[in-house]
């Protein structure tokens, strides 16, 4: 019998642990196993095991507790090679959550076992020849002269009746075989037509191939062919035989990445992201792990592609704050790419027209190389913007979401038969329900946020949590039936588009509706084939798209996005901001973009108008550094959560004490109550600490989450460092 030790998340806390389970079959190191812990069947991690020549009874005995068998081993082979685990171990330290979790996002849920049985192989029969002889008929002859111009033929590919072929079989003349058909996601055909570099283009390639690896950072305004760039970048690599892996935000992108590589590319190709179906992801898993692509094109979770020989490692839109994943393990793609480009020996290529200040700030003080592709191919002009301010449409006693110049150009768009993206970063229909006698609104009883309303599906819906309440009729306050509506969202909008234009047509793009596999890549396929004419979305319209007819841009809030408090508000407001306007005028035609806002003067809008990255740098820069917010140290935060708003409150203050005795050279902000203070009925407060000295934070900090994993008073502690979300 064997003794397994399997590494487990336990639920209470976070400590790295192995538990020791029992096996008749020897178990592999490495593989993920299920077993039952806490009554609970959940996943674990094989880290060791051991022989042994006593029985369970005796086992037990010598414990003094009952020991387990394993349930089932899920992995035939053990997924992750010494780079992965090693880096596995560096994750766990540097963002402080357990291995396990680690070992988790590396790995695809995928590759459960019972999945796995749903999922399987699919396989297809075909025929080889064994030996090329005489057949018995005319018939079979001509099928297998037919068939030995080929090495291999898929029976459904074959012009003869399987009868036939039987025949040649029984003769030994061919034979049958199952071979593994993978599922493929996008079929593309492959372009051999490539284009010629421009010389600025061509130069970053060559200075980044010639360079020793480094980390490079390609600065260039959209529609400047950075995506040429990486294609060149990665045919190079390739041809040297390495391999690539090219990293997108998110969902919404990927499409079009894809297509482009595996236009280029073809079947060297492979894609990982969340959307593909399990059938699908286990395959391109597959081919991974057998060396089969040379390409991984995928999301986040794609730089733990078990890939070897690794040259190049893009991400694309590098400042994006999907690369930051919000669970455990709470890291930072491009953190993560440098550990990995490093072991492979590896370049490691961010692109944006929209650098993140850390970035942007690394690359002028060298520790990055910087390129800069400061114009459009072909000289095409950046679009004109105009800002509206909307405190002026208010005093012409316009109180709609458009201002009579948006409203004029919309409708001069559709009219040229041209077509119309308009953002506007918020869901739903109405943003608040308010009784107008007592003034109640409506909140998530389980959150402290309001509930919006979805017409749609006729529902008030918390956006934080899963909960659902029919639209109220009467106030539960005071039973007024006076129910007001209050803000709008992109649901509202799509219905008064149809009111307010003539001949406009309005393809909605925002979470709600491309909740199904492959919806957002139909809508957008609808929208290019130009079935409407305004495609209005959230900021998931902002980025990527490549619409050649889209001349104008609408922006209806330029300062949902300015006004949340966050020191990255500024940052990410401008990177929106710069993102969708470069959607405007990407074809012949020169493209147009007007922002609402009510604070025109604000340096972000005057930095987007007139497309100046460096103005609005060096302008957050002196924030930044009065502030003292980052890229001028760094900054970790710390959620202290429980059901029990006593403890968090005790242990919170506690926390901040304890960190402002011991850490120097830091600074601790808060205990505050975080931005949303009860999410899903857990409290929640939060410390910041601005710090140089990192080695002193994870000493203190893994003190501090030791102490309080032993703590009567139960509280979570998350760390978060480096981080991105607000809430
Ligand atoms: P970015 O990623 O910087 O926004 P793209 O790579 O999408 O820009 O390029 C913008 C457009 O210019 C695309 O339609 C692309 O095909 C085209 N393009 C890029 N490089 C070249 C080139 N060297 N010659 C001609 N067209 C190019
Ligand atoms: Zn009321
Ligand atoms: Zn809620």
């Amino acid at each position: 019998m064997y003794i397994v030790k399997v590494l487990i998340e336990h639920p209470v806390h976070s400590l790295d642990m192995t538990f020791d389970y029992l096996s008749h079959q020897k178990i592999m190191t490495g593989v993920r196993v299920n077993i039952i812990f806490n009554h609970r069947r959940i996943v674990g991690y094989v880290e060791d095991e051991e022989y042994t020549t006593f029985t369970k009874e005796q086992l037990e005995e010598k414990a003094g507790f009952s020991f387990s068998f394993i349930e089932s081993v899920i992995d035939e082979e053990p997924l992750l090679n010494e780079e992965l685990k090693q880096l596995a171990s560096t994750l766990s330290k540097l963002t402080m959550s357990p291995r396990i979790s680690c070992l988790q996002a590396m790995l695809p849920t995928q590759l459960k076992p019972s999945t796995h049985k749903a999922v399987g192989i699919k396989y297809v029969k075909t025929v080889v020849i064994k030996e090329y002889g005489k057949a018995k008929t005319k018939k079979q002859q001509e099928c297998l002269d037919y068939l030995k111009e080929y090495q291999e033929l898929s029976l459904k590919d074959i012009p003869y009746s399987k009868a036939i072929l039987d025949k040649l079989e029984e003769q030994g003349l061919i034979c049958y075989r199952q071979v593994e058909n993978y599922r493929n996601p996008y079929i593309i055909e492959e372009k051999k037509q490539v284009v010629t570099l421009t010389k600025q283009q061509q130069n970053i390639v060559n200075q980044i191939t010639s360079k020793e690896p480094c980390v490079s950072l390609i600065h260039g305004v959209t529609g400047s062919g950075k995506t040429e760039v990486y294609l060149s970048l990665a045919s190079y690599y390739i041809q040297r035989g390495k391999n690539v892996i090219m990293l997108v935000p998110e969902i919404s992108l990927t499409p079009m990445m894809v297509k482009v590589f595996k236009e280029r590319f073809g079947e060297k190709v492979a894609i990982l992201h969340s959307r593909l179906s399990s059938g699908e992801k286990y395959d391109e898993y597959r081919k991974i792990k057998r060396q089969e692509v040379h390409i991984i094109v995928g999301a986040r979770s794609a730089i733990f592609a078990p890939i070897e020989n690794i040259g190049l490692i893009i991400l694309d839109e590098e400042h994006d704050g999907s690369y930051k994943q919000e669970s455990h393990p709470r890291y930072h793609t491009a953190q993560v790419a440098k550990i990995r480009a490093k072991s492979h020996h590896a370049h490691v290529v961010l692109g944006s027209a929209t650098p993140s200040l850390e970035s942007y700030s690394r690359a002028l003080k060298g520790v990055y190389d910087l390129y800069e592709l400061k114009e459009r191919i072909n000289q095409k002009p950046l679009p004109y913007i105009e800002i509206i301010d909307m405190v002026e449409s208010m005093k012409q006693n316009n109180y709609t979401p458009f201002s009579y110049p948006l409203r004029k150009k919309i409708q001069e768009t559709i009219d040229k038969g041209e077509q119309v993206i308009l953002l506007l970063n918020k869901r739903g229909y109405a943003s608040v329900v308010r009784c107008n006698d007592c003034g109640e609104v409506v909140k998530c009883p389980h959150c402290d946020v309001t509930l919006t309303y979805h017409k749609e599906e006729g529902q008030l819906k918390c956006h934080y949590c899963d909960y659902t309440l029919p639209l109220v009729k009467t106030c539960p306050n005071c039973q007024s039936s006076k129910i007001k509506l209050i803000g709008y969202g992109t649901e509202k909008i799509e219905e008064t588009i149809e009111k307010t234009f003539h001949h406009a047509s309005v393809i909605r793009y925002d979470v709600d509706t491309t909740r199904n596999k492959n919806s957002h890549l139909k809508l957008l396929e609808r929208f290019r084939n130009k079935e409407a004419n305004i495609l209005l979305g959230t900021q998931m319209i902002a980025k990527g798209l490549d619409f050649e007819n889209v001349t104008f841009v609408g922006v209806l809030n330029a300062d949902l996005s300015l006004n949340i408090p966050d020191y990255r508000s500024s940052e990410r407001t401008f990177q929106l901001l710069c993102q969708v306007a470069g959607r405007s005028g990407r074809g012949n035609k020169s493209g147009t973009v007007m922002i609402q806002t009510y604070n025109p003067d604000h340096y972000v809008i005057e930095a987007v108008k007139t497309h100046d990255y460096q103005a609005f740098y060096q302008e957050e820069m002196k924030y930044r550094r009065l502030a003292k917010y980052p890229p001028y140290c760094h900054m970790v935060s710390l959620i202290i959560q429980s059901k029990k708003e006593e403890d968090v409150r005790l242990c919170a203050s506690e926390i901040a004490q304890y960190l402002n005795q011991h850490l120097t050279r830091a600074q601790v902000l808060g205990p505050a109550k975080s931005m949303i203070y009860k999410m899903q009925d857990i409290y929640r407060e939060r410390i910041l600490v601005k710090f140089f000295d990192g080695r002193m934070i994870y000493e203190n900090l893994n003190k501090i989450c030791d102490y309080y994993s032993k703590n009567k008073r139960k509280v979570t502690i998350v760390c978060d460092f480096n981080p991105y979300s607000q809430i």
